[in-house]
């Protein structure tokens, strides 16, 4: 019966009610893709540029050998849409020819955009690729950076593509607490924010994704994360810009709805959550997961947040 219900669980994510969520997948390389198509993701919502750059120690990859890459993943969403993230080296991501080896606490020091701005000649060529794999194809590409803390950071990454004379959307990760308190301030200068749940879950408990004794303060379902997806998602509607999430936290169904019902407005995942995600969510009504998301809020604990949201979602 499961099985039935999510091979009947296909087309556009949406509430029962019709209100639209895009369903996106999160991807890595054009070896993830024939998975996204299989679960019939709406287009890419985040795609980590890493492994290109894992190839070679010392350099980054080719402007032909990078275009050649992301042109694969473009293809295979005709007129969808496909949100590309610059590299986002350091931390649990280190390159030995970018990252500094010599920080005490790699996770606060020079990592993603901090390390691009640093090397501007990597987020050229990053951003030349990216133009000369779009270039003729219908796809609706986005461009965003990992690890904007401000507007002056989210201003350096627009100003980066616009010179690089991309024609696409430039948007900003929201995974420091600062960018989601001071949201308004940073959609003055990109067109759309993304949710990295997991790095933001990290920097708002100050507990390393990478330290399993601390696991407990990265639940996605901690009010204090819902609180500040709130604040961002509210942000961007005020401002008349999309607001989508791409951590962890849209792969859980359940709070899948919630973050809808807190205004989020894409939702990206490994594609094998996708149609779990897909029938949960075409079982609720925006007001529900509405309900939902306020009974999350109003919880002092992750685990009486699930609780909340799953009370309401099933009628209780
Ligand atoms: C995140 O931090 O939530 C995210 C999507 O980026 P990554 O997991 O690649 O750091
Ligand atoms: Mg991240």
């Amino acid at each position: 019966a499961r099985k039935a219900a999510l091979a009947a669980s296909t087309g556009p994510g949406a509430t029962s009610d019709g209100h639209k969520v895009p369903l996106l997948a999160n991807v890595g390389g054009p070896s993830d893709v024939p998975a996204a198509v299989e679960a019939g993701a709406e287009g890419v919502g985040l795609f980590r540029t890493e492994f290109l750059f894992l190839d070679d120690s010392k350099q980054a990859p080719s402007q032909e050998k990078q275009a050649e890459a992301y042109r694969k993943v473009l293809e295979a969403f005709p007129e969808g849409r496909v949100v590309v993230r610059v590299l986002d080296a350091g931390a649990d991501k280190p390159l030995d020819f970018l990252t500094p080896g010599d920080e005490p606490n790699p996770a606060l020091g020079v990592r993603g955009l901090r390390t691009l701005l640093d090397h501007p000649e990597v987020l050229r060529t990053q951003l030349a690729a990216l133009a000369q794999a779009a270039e003729g194809l219908p796809v609706y590409l986005e461009v965003m950076a990992p690890m904007v803390a401000d507007r002056t950071d989210a201003k350096a990454f627009a100003d980066a593509c616009r010179e690089a004379g991309l024609q696409a959307k430039f948007g900003a990760m929201v995974e420091i607490p600062s960018a989601a308190l001071r949201a308004r301030s940073i959609l003055q200068e990109v067109e759309f924010l993304s949710l990295g749940t997991n790095d933001l879950a990290q920097y708002t408990f100050a507990a390393d994704r990478q330290v399993g004794a601390v696991s407990r303060l990265q639940d996605p379902w901690q009010p204090a994360l819902l609180d500040l997806v709130a604040l961002s998602a509210e942000s961007a509607k005020a401002e008349g810009k999309s607001c989508g999430v791409c951590g962890e936290a849209a792969s859980d169904p359940l709070l899948a709805c919630v973050l809808t019902g807190l205004g989020v407005t894409s939702l990206s995942m490994g594609a094998a959550s996708i149609p779990y995600v897909r029938a949960t969510l075409a079982k609720h009504t925006l007001a529900q997961c509405e309900r939902a998301a306020s009974a999350a809020r109003a919880a002092d604990t992750a685990e009486d947040a699930r609780a909340a949201a799953q009370a309401v979602l099933s009628g209780e």
